[in-house]
């Protein structure tokens, strides 16, 4: 095989292997089921080092344009429904200036729009979706929200249309440093720094943090708009698989000492998508090994508080000894996501770098936004709201476990989750949540398929189901459909059960 590669580009010779491959898979000249040249063999016939070709495989591979079969090598993936790597803006390359051409041979596409992609196919308004990464929205609080704007406006006047403080609103940090304390979580209101939603707290941390070609330790699977924003710095994910306790820390160790990520990034507390909760053994492991190996660890706590049973672990903020672990929480989850308001936790020269990028990025989160939040969110507010969400997800939780129960085929797999807002069901006789899809929204029921959640997306038997947003008769009625739709897919009918 001869790949142009241009030596003296600024390009590093895997991203040039790897742009080229992609394009050709992309434009069907290397077609599914292709056998790629061993990497040995390619990299003998471009003359370049063999951990070059490993590399851009690996790109490749966690693209999911490629896939590895145990001894026999590399082959192009199949195309999946919602898995393709093309966007609108392909077909009408050719009209675009140069460099607008060179920008669609890059192979990022972000797996957040290929989701909204397949959810916008859902014209039908009578289907019942699983899908959403939010609580119920009727619970948001919006006429208290919108009294408390108009009490700021009237309040502080011109002072609130400001930019405000660079680092947020100082009552309002206050506040968080009050609810982190009232939960275990040390902080003061000089190392709260607010954010416009946590996603933005997510890529402070990762562009003061990361470089291109650089590791960061994940969980697998993980958020997927975490993935798409390490993918988008061009940094390699390294996955952790996660089994009940969540993530296995015992594997960790090794990844630390062979990989040297950057960074672990983490989500302990009702992991999105697994909705599994890090034993509290595992918590101070964890740190006692970024501790050992001088790694510094970021904590998204997005649904920490929304406990049903169980006991409370501690953040790993909480546990942390010495400044090795920086905390991120929101407002998205519990409140109302259009807020835009996160908010990090870290100390010392950490929160300095934090600022300096907040600076760059958006100058400051809205203060508008900031005071209207402080006077609604008191503590003893904070807590009455966690209490009503936390008995009405509680019921519609254990709704869907009794759905499952009732209704789903032998062979799926799934453990109630003590807390958040997610099932994670493993689908029986490997069947794929991809396929499964079209078949579910014929039955009229969505969900979000596994793939989007690994770092290395390919075709999986798992679904994430969100319980938080609908009412118990229609995860009922979901459930019953979604049970049909795999029924479909397994080709068997069984008796209603
Ligand atoms: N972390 C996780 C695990 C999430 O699921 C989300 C929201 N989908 C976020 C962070 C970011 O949320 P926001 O920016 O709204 O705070």
């Amino acid at each position: 095989m001869r790949i142009p590669l241009d030596r003296s580009s600024q390009t590093p010779v895997y991203r040039q292997i790897q742009a080229f491959l992609a394009q050709q898979i992309e434009n069907g000249v290397l077609p599914a089921g292709t056998r790629l040249p061993s990497s040995r063999t390619l990299a003998s016939g471009l003359g370049v080092n063999r951990i070059t070709v490993t590399s851009a495989y690996a790109e490749l591979e966690a693209l999911g344009l490629i896939y590895a079969r145990q001894g026999s090598g590399y082959y192009v993936a199949p195309r999946s429904a919602g898995l393709t790597a093309e966007g609108p803006a392909h077909s009408a390359g050719g009209d675009w200036p140069l460099w607008q051409q060179e920008l669609l041979s890059r192979t990022w596409v972000p797996a957040q729009r290929e989701l909204d992609e397949l959810f916008d196919t859902i014209a039908d308004q009578s289907v019942i979706t699983f899908g959403g990464g939010l609580g119920d929205k009727r619970f948001f609080p919006a006429e208290d929200f919108r009294k408390a704007l108009h009490a700021v406006l009237r309040r502080d006047g011109v002072e609130a249309l400001g930019y405000g403080e660079r680092a947020g609103y100082l009552p309002l940090r206050t506040t968080i440093a009050r609810i982190l304390a009232s939960q275990g979580v040390p902080a003061t209101p000089e190392h709260v720094l607010i954010t416009s939603g946590s996603q933005q707290a997510l890529a402070l941390v990762a562009q003061l943090f990361l470089r291109p070609g650089d590791v960061v330790l994940v969980e697998s699977p993980t958020y997927p708009a975490a993935i798409d924003l390490f993918r988008s710095l061009d940094v390699r994910l390294l996955g952790v698989p996660v089994d009940e306790q969540g993530m296995q820390v015992e594997l960790v160790e090794d990844a630390l000492r062979t990989a040297r990520p950057r960074l672990v990034y983490t989500i302990p507390t009702f992991h999105n998508p697994t909705g599994t909760c890090l034993s509290g053994q595992r918590r101070r492991q964890l740190i006692a090994l970024v501790d050992r190996y001088n790694t510094p660890l970021l904590e998204d706590d997005f649904v920490g508080d929304l406990r049903y049973e169980g006991r409370d672990q501690p953040a790993l903020k909480a546990l942390d000894p010495g400044g090795r672990v920086v905390y991120m929480g929101t407002f998205s989850k519990m409140l109302i996501p259009g807020l835009r308001v996160g908010f990090l936790v870290a100390e010392g020269p950490l929160y300095a770098g934090l600022l300096a990028y907040k600076r760059v990025t958006d100058l400051a989160t809205s203060s508008l936004i900031q005071r209207a939040l402080e006077s609604y969110i008191t503590v003893g507010r904070y807590q009455s709201h966690l209490r009503r969400a936390v008995a009405l997800y509680r019921q519609r939780r254990d709704a869907m476990q009794r759905a499952l129960q009732n209704h789903f085929p032998p062979g799926a797999q799934w453990t109630v989750p003590q807390g958040g807002l997610f099932f994670w069901v493993r689908l029986p006789g490997e069947l794929s949540a991809n396929d499964l899809f079209p078949v579910a929204i014929d039955e009229g029921v969505a969900f979000t398929p596994g793939s989007y959640f690994f770092p290395g997306a390919r075709v999986q038997p798992y679904m994430r189901l969100n319980f938080a947003m609908l009412a118990p008769e229609l995860i009922e009625e979901g459930i019953r459909r979604l049970s049909r739709a795999v029924d479909r897919c397994l080709g068997g009918v069984r008796m209603p059960g």
